[in-house]
């Protein structure tokens, strides 16, 4: 066995020097915000075993993100029963799959369309699912989310739906755009929806790139997967 590559050293030092460096990071920029509430910290652990899951879990994490339908639905399975866990589904949904994820997703942050809505009203649920609007900045239809404009009437479906719960909204920041003005988009839309379902108050933004904004214009749950998960694996 080499020394500098000892093979039995678990995983688990530099995933946990990770977390704990953008937990830092998280409540530096919420000091520098003047913000006193710390958003929720979803880490983002899709293409990444269910056996980093367990390690997280281990380390505190309870609330974690998956953007792929089946590879959520096994990965929750094989991680097996972990106290406390949430799992948010943050990809775009297929209409057709909609009722799969919605038997193990707690949380659904990418629902952008009526469609879709539809499709989860008959889902078989236990209790109602967290439901978030994606709201669109990018204007490419390809990256999933409603047109702001449309992102109200969305949310009026959504409140209507018992198998649902309006949660609030989610959005990605465009790439290579200023993530400021994005989520000076979103907070906007976001209380539009707010004024009218009190209760609808998330705001799902900031990932590994840009959270220290995000903190700033008031998100209150941040999906980090790279900066906490490392590099993804690349797929075969
Ligand atoms: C992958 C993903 C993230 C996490 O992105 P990182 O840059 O790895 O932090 C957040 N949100 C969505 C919708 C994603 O697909």
């Amino acid at each position: 066995m080499s020394q500098e590559h000892p093979s039995e050293a678990p995983a688990e030092p530099e995933l946990g020097g990770r977390l704990a460096r953008v937990r830092a990071e998280i409540a530096e920029a919420c000091r520098a915000a003047g913000r006193e509430d710390e958003p929720e910290l979803i880490v983002v652990t899709k293409f990444h075993p269910a056996e980093m899951v367990r390690e997280l879990h281990a380390l505190g994490e309870r609330a974690f993100g998956e953007s792929r339908h089946p590879e959520a639905r096994d990965k929750r399975a094989e991680a097996g029963e972990l106290e406390g866990a949430r799992w948010h589904f943050i990809g775009q949904i297929q209409t057709k799959k909609a009722r799969q994820i919605a038997r193990y997703a707690d949380a659904i942050h990418s629902i952008d369309r009526a469609g879709l809505v539809e499709a989860l009203a008959t889902a078989e649920v236990e209790r109602p699912i967290d439901a978030l609007i994606q709201i669109d900045l990018t204007g490419d239809p390809a990256r999933g989310g409603c047109p702001p404009a449309e992102a109200q009437a969305l949310a009026d479906l959504v409140a209507g739906t018992p198998t649902l719960r309006l949660r609030g909204v989610m959005a990605v920041a465009p790439l290579g755009g200023d993530p400021a003005a994005a989520f000076e988009r979103v907070a906007a839309a976001g209380e539009r929806i707010r004024a009218d379902h009190p209760d609808a108050g998330w705001r799902s933004i900031g990932m590994s790139g840009d959270f220290r904004e995000a903190i700033r214009f008031g998100a209150t749950h941040l999906r980090i997967g790279a900066a906490i998960t490392g590099m993804r694996p690349v797929r075969a």
